[in-house]
């Protein structure tokens, strides 16, 4: 077989490698456009996983690679001028010249030909004249740019700014070394090694404040070595290339087309806040001779059962990048808090590391953490040195006047069995037992506050004075406080249900079904947003007060208001679903005054001394619909009207809706709670309190849905 490889970054010169060692007799060509020796960027690492699959791969350039390469453990954080050790992250650097050095030579024993300052500029010539073409051009790969359509390609930049320097000041440990100065926070990415590695990024703000766009390379080499003077030592920065970057995330529907194949970074980018960039091309690498070898060199069948084997793991790991791409662009909001929790969180950021794999790896750090958040939760010690260390997810919470004894809430699921409004005896011993396992809150199905802003005909209310006398018995018997969540559905009620959830709208001559359901239009839809007028707006402001009245003399102990999926409040604040042209529609500022009404409503019925939350749309995952920053702001209104807990959602108000992979509701959380500066109730489906301690001890929630043993918690 004739083999064209363009690219000899790492991922092209190992697949060169695997295939001229399994097919000694085949004819391997590498055209790599730069001279020998010529390549930009210092360092790199390797986690041991990936040591050991290249050991089993090709021992000799494994061999090679161990020699050249830098063994370390510890990771070290600096932030607010201290330095964090964290043990247990076993990795290798080296120079990254060095890894291409030993990676050609070993082609060279093989007998696959280099071929250098050969740029390739028309990859179909080549395709021609080639058995397979491997398309390791890197992320502005020409191969993938000349058949865009062909493999779905996509290409997305980043915000923040970052440079990639070396110097010879010594470093023992990969660092994130964060530095705040007059323009912004700076983070300094570093890889020990003969020369370190130093790469420099910071927000879009920072690089704005700084002019870094307006000074040359020389002056923002000497500002950047002031900025970071206490960690280099007296030692300057190393630059190859004068280039300030934004990161191109890269993704394609198909990674071959014909006889072209894509690897590395050419078909996925993961940002290189993870370290895996290389890792993923050699590792493509490895897979796609594996594949050729198994198909007996049938090129269509290979490529297919190449990427089938290596998709699902490089977009788990693009998927980690984004997170943590996301997490250091969005800096500035974690940037408050104490170092030991700035931690922690920094280290989970990714989603790889839960929080007790994080105690497994290092222990010592885990339990100075505890001891924190033990001292920082109410009737802790003085100081985390006099405190004992605790899972956070037993730790309690308090709300106003309400203490919950742990960060656990059960929630009663919907049953749909209730009658006129009136909790069935079911639902009720349903709220009982939830209630006596000891979960720090209960949450009962959610309860409307009118008639006809019911989901079902089966779904309880608080609209009526009868149904305050069927909650009091089981709430006074509960042994954990007990909440709701009020609800009026809009045009999402009226539902009929199914056995495991709902279904479309119940007979248009049942009940208030003509009225509210979209399905409807004509008679109109009573409670779309544009529909309501004065009086209506008055009357529903007046059902959630009295409603909130009721729960307080059921003797509910926390109360919140649905502000999203699409029900009323929440089709007020989505662009896609308001268009009022009046004081209630138009910008977000108009969009969110009448569910902030709402709220000054229920904040004046239900006490002072009880909590009250919002379940938030944090966005509608929609085009031109309510985006995270909306949130941000609905969250600092609701904040500034007495809200005490944001629960976020998302979506359900677009058919034509695209939920991002990145964004789980645990990260809505994290982001409106550390955004807004309100504590939040993570709605997710945990079963272990390693899922509660993930959100909850990483300061992503204070609360998080439950559904597992509390003992074990
Ligand atoms: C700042 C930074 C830090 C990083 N740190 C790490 C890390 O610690 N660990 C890690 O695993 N990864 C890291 N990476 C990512 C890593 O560098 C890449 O993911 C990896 O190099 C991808 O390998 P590749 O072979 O796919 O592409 P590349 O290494 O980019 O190689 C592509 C090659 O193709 C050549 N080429 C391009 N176009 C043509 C053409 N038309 N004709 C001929 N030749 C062409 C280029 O000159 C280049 O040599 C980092 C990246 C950055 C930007």
């Amino acid at each position: 077989m004739d083999v064209s490889v363009i690219g000899g970054g790492p991922g092209g010169l190992y697949a060169s490698i695997l295939l001229q060692k399994a097919n000694p007799d085949w004819e391997i060509t590498v055209h790599e456009r730069n001279p020998q020796g010529v390549t930009y960027g210092w360092g790199i690492v390797l986690p041991n996983r990936t040591l050991s699959n290249l050991r089993a791969a090709d021992a000799p350039s494994y061999e090679a690679i161990d020699e050249r390469s830098t063994q370390w453990e510890p990771f070290d954080l600096y932030y607010g001028g201290e330095r964090y050790r964290s043990s247990g992250h076993s990795f290798a650097s080296m120079l990254r010249t060095d890894l291409l050095e030993l990676l050609q030579e070993r082609c060279r024993d093989l007998g696959v030909a280099l071929e250098f300052e050969s740029e390739i500029d028309d990859p179909q010539s080549l395709a021609a004249a080639s058995d397979l073409v491997i398309g390791a051009d890197g992320i502005h790969s020409e191969t993938r740019s000349e058949f865009a359509d062909e493999f779905g390609a996509e290409t997305v930049d980043g915000e923040a700014r970052f440079s990639w320097f070396g110097t010879e000041a010594d470093f023992d440990a990969l660092s994130h070394i964060f530095v705040e100065n007059e323009d912004g926070i700076w983070c300094a990415h570093t890889y020990p090694g003969e020369v370190s590695t130093f790469i420099v990024d910071c927000d879009a703000e920072t690089w704005a404040n700084a002019d870094l766009d307006q000074r040359s390379e020389e002056e923002y080499l000497a500002y950047l070595e002031d900025v970071f003077a206490e960690h280099l030592d007296g030692h300057e920065l190393l630059s190859q290339v004068d280039r300030w970057q934004t990161f191109t995330t890269v993704r394609n529907e198909r990674w071959s087309h014909d006889n072209l194949v894509l690897i590395g970074d050419a078909a996925h980018t993961a940002h290189y806040s993870i370290g895996s960039g290389t890792t993923l091309a050699m590792e493509d690498a490895i897979a796609l001779a594996d594949a050729i070898g198994e198909s007996d060199a049938d090129v269509g069948t290979a490529l297919e059962s190449y990427e089938q084997q290596r998709r699902p793991i490089a977009e788990s790991l693009q998927r980690s990048g984004e997170r943590s791409r996301l997490h250091f662009e969005d800096i500035r909001r974690f940037y408050g808090f104490d170092g030991i929790q700035f931690v922690l969180h920094h280290l989970t950021r990714s989603g790889r590391l839960t929080y007790d794999s994080m105690s497994r790896r290092d222990p010592d750090l885990v339990e100075e953490f505890e001891r924190w958040f033990a001292a920082s939760s109410p009737g802790g010690a003085a100081t985390p040195e006099q405190a004992d260390p605790v899972s956070p997810a037993t730790q309690p919470l308090e709300l106003r006047d309400l203490t919950l004894s742990n960060r656990a809430v059960r929630v009663a699921g919907q049953t749909f069995d209730a009658r006129d409004g009136r909790p069935t005896d079911a639902q009720l011993a349903a709220v009982r037992e939830r209630s006596n396992d000891g979960a720090g809150l209960t949450m009962t199905e959610p309860l409307a506050v009118s008639e006809d802003g019911r989901i079902t005909p089966g779904s309880p209310g608080l609209y009526s004075d009868d149904h305050v006398s069927a909650w009091q018995e089981t709430i006074a018997s509960a042994d954990t406080p007990v909440g709701s969540t009020l609800v009026h559905t809009g045009t999402n009620g009226a539902r009929q249900t199914q056995p495991f959830g709902l279904e479309g709208p119940i007979p248009r001559n049942e009940s208030w079904a003509s009225r509210v359901t979209d399905q409807y239009s004509n008679p109109p839809r009573t409670y779309a947003p544009d529909r309501l007028q004065g009086e209506d707006l008055e009357r529903i402001e007046r059902t959630f007060a009295d409603a909130a009245r009721r729960a307080d003399d059921a003797g509910f102990d926390y109360l919140q208001l649905q502000l999203g999926n699409g029900y009323l409040l929440g089709s007020f604040l989505s662009p896609l679903t308001n268009d009022r042209t009046d004081a209630y529609g138009g910008d977000l500022e108009s969009r969110v005054q009448f569910p902030l009404e709402v709220v000054d409503a229920v904040r004046d019925a239900w006490p002072d001394s009880k909590p009250l939350g919002a379940v938030v749309q944090a966005t509608d995952w929609a085009a031109d619909g309510l985006t995270l920053e909306d949130s941000f702001a609905v969250g600092r209104a609701l904040s500034d009207r007495g809200v005490d807990v944001l629960a976020p959602v998302a979506g359900g108000v677009s058919d034509d809706q695209h939920r991002g992979d990145v964004h789980g509701l645990a990260n809505f959380s994290d982001e409106l709670r550390n955004e807004v500066g309100l504590p939040t109730m993570a709605t997710v489906q945990a079963t272990t309190s390693d899922e509660v301690n993930t959100l909850v001890g990483t300061s992503r929630a204070d609360l998080c849905t439950y559904y597992g043993s509390v003992n074990e918690l």
